[in-house]
């Protein structure tokens, strides 16, 4: 099971619901796209299994039906515009500034 962390930026309202860990389904990893200037939860894996790009394009290969987007921002479908989101300094994508849990907390699957 995954866990879920509400995030808020102090300056500008910014908030992120961030999903981290192994689902059932989908092994997800929090990027910064900086195409959309968001913060975004991306598929890196799947069935509890964090994939290589290698094992993303082999599965999608062997399962066309269920062809996941992985390795890329979800609103704008790109790759090559995301980076990882820095987990020490956590900065907002709007503004910069290091971005505080709001105390919203839960589990997804
Ligand atoms: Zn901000
Ligand atoms: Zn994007």
């Amino acid at each position: 099971m995954g866990q879920l962390i509400g995030y808020e930026c102090p300056n500008c309202n910014y908030e992120f619901d961030k999903f981290d860990g192994y689902g059932f389904v989908s092994v997800l990893e929090t990027y910064h796209c900086s195409r959309c200037m968001e913060l975004v939860d991306v598929l890196v894996g799947i069935r509890g299994k964090k994939f290589t790009e290698e094992m993303a394009l082999e599965h999608n290969k062997r399962y066309p039906l269920e062809k996941e987007n992985f390795f890329k921002c979800p609103n704008c479908r790109v790759k090559k515009t995301l980076s990882p989101w820095n987990l020490q300094t956590k900065p907002c994508p709007k503004c910069q500034t290091k971005m505080n849990q709001n105390g919203k907390i839960g589990n997804w699957d």
